[in-house]
């Protein structure tokens, strides 16, 4: 990360580094960043981080279909599938967009630049306590 921090030009801080591992570990709306930071970053700066990251190509800013923000590393065409009930979000590896890419092409000639794409689903734990609820 130190790496990526010096390739991009900025300094790596304390509070920079957690917020960049956060959003790493699970794609996170500003709430849950705030929820599971630990550093002395208030509000305002972790918009200012979230801003220079965005602004850099660091982050993603995404849309879920309930219309929150949530924020995810700008990595290479990754997806990811989000749990209704405790918003976990996992990493999907295969998506179906690359072949439709195809067919878009030959029907309409348009080569496609981006896409963007959320799943929404039960997770295994979510799904285990549901059970146990209706027992
Ligand atoms: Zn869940
Ligand atoms: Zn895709």
């Amino acid at each position: 990360m130190n790496e990526l921090f010096k390739e991009k030009g900025i300094k790596v801080t304390r509070q920079r580094k957690e917020i960049y591992n956060i959003v790493k570990a699970n794609p996170s709306t500003i709430k849950e960043i705030l929820k599971r930071k630990t550093n002395d970053v208030d509000v305002s700066t972790l918009y200012r981080i979230i801003d220079l990251f965005i602004k850099k190509g660091i982050f993603i800013k995404n849309v879920d279909a309930k219309g929150d923000v949530y924020y995810t590393l700008n990595e290479e065409h990754v997806h990811y599938i989000n749990c209704i009930k405790c918003h976990k979000k996992e990493k999907i590896d295969l998506c179906p967009i690359d072949d439709m890419a195809k067919s878009i092409k030959k029907e309409t000639g348009y080569t496609l630049v981006s896409h963007n794409m959320m799943l929404d689903g039960i997770c295994e734990k979510c799904a285990e306590k549901q059970k146990k609820k209706e027992k």
